[in-house]
């Protein structure tokens, strides 16, 4: 008969939820942000369901109920409870709940970790037969060095060191009396700590890179569409004794577009249209055209900006088309050298860059030469 990946009877779960969690930039504290669909509280909270897990105590901050209501609206076996000023005390509170539920075992875990694997689950529980707590970690990667806040100190030894994870595993009476006797104006990073403290073995098994933390603003992105469309569109006026750049090129004319930078009007309106299609406002609020440090400034650095955004938040270019709108100069001769330029700057190939012109018939201030506008559309492709 196969070995079940679930756990004992008497097993209880403990998700730790009660923080502000303001730092991933999201208008809700972020286990109750949505995350790949669901709110991220949710998605670990399942992986406890799935495996007949019961009771699973979430610790929610003060006046958060209805929000913790419908983000786990449906679950078995889940209860809630007010967290206190601390993690520690929000585990605490969590614990005490459990008193008279006949718990052996308890696995306490962080909302903020929502991709969470059986097989981890399993091996906690296999090293609980012998030891009264364990906890998940992994090895350390890149090299580490302690600081003195600027400069580098001594190397440490990364072979020494692990990565601590969660959910972590305790015999539940020992857990218990070590919440108990923690001083509370003690900071703990985790349950470890305290158990460690109370003199309580812990054993290390193996985490999983799975187990992720989900912490800044990137983790989230924006929703994750396959596709995104983003349009943008920009104006700048032509002067006498101005450099007129178009699409990062510089075009010998009798007059220049003034203003904000170089006033590559082309790349402007491009990067409006990346910035667009992440929902991720406009050129003006990345690059304030007050600011000094911008006049005069290429433009080539707000469109290098906005093709890194759009991968920090998992997005690669799909396609760009830009319209410039002008009687002259004539556009024709310069069009593959600022698809060139243009694909460069993007890191994509130039076959996934349009530049076209078109005259307004001397209609408007671009059909009397007094300006020029371009138009940009932009695809992203999610990584
Ligand atoms: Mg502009």
């Amino acid at each position: 008969m196969p070995q079940s990946l679930a756990p004992p009877a008497g097993t209880a779960a403990v998700i730790v939820a009660a923080g502000a969690g303001l730092r991933a930039g999201q208008p809700v504290p972020k286990q109750f942000a949505l995350w790949r669909g669901k709110p991220l509280l949710r998605h670990s909270a399942e992986s406890f369901a799935r495996l007949g897990i019961t009771p699973i105590v979430v610790a929610i901050p003060a006046g958060a109920e209805a929000i913790a209501d419908e983000a786990l609206n449906g679950l078995p076996g889940v209860r809630m409870v007010t967290g206190g000023a601390t993690r520690q005390a929000s585990v605490r509170a969590a614990l005490e709940s459990l008193v008279g539920d006949q718990v052996e075992t308890v696995l306490i875990h962080d909302a903020a970790r929502p991709n969470l694997p059986s097989g981890v689950i399993a091996r906690l529980i296999e090293a609980l037969a012998a030891n009264p707590g364990a906890i998940p970690v992994l090895p350390v990667i890149d090299s580490l060095t302690e600081t003195d806040g600027a400069l580098m100190g001594i190397p440490a030894q990364r072979e020494s060191l692990r990565r601590v994870q969660t959910p972590q595993a305790f015999r539940y009476a020992a857990i218990l009396a070590a919440h108990r006797a923690w001083p509370g104006d003690l900071t703990a990073g985790d349950d470890a700590q305290v158990a460690q403290a109370a003199g309580i073995a812990v054993a290390l098994v193996e985490g999983d890179e799975a187990l992720h933390k989900i912490t800044t603003q990137a983790d989230f992105g924006p929703a994750r569409a396959p596709v995104r469309i983003g349009t943008g569109y920009d104006v700048h006026r032509l002067a006498d004794g101005e450099e007129l750049w178009l699409c990062g090129v510089r075009i010998e004319h009798d007059r220049g577009l003034a203003g904000h930078s170089d006033a590559d009007v082309a790349i402007h309106a491009l990067v409006d249209a990346i910035l667009g299609a992440l929902a991720d406002g406009d050129i003006g609020q990345h690059f304030p055209p007050n600011d000094p440090q911008w006049r005069g400034a290429s433009s080539d650095r707000f469109l290098i900006h906005a093709a890194e955004r759009a991968a920090a938040l998992g997005y690669a270019i799909g396609n760009v088309d830009l319209t410039i709108i002008c009687e002259a100069p004539k556009i024709g001769p310069h069009r593959d050298a600022m698809r060139a330029r243009l694909a460069q700057l993007l890191g994509a190939p130039i076959a996934a860059i349009s530049v076209k012109a078109t005259t307004t018939e001397r209609l408007g201030f671009a059909g009397r030469g007094e300006g020029i506008a371009v138009q940009a559309a932009v695809t992203l492709f999610a990584n």
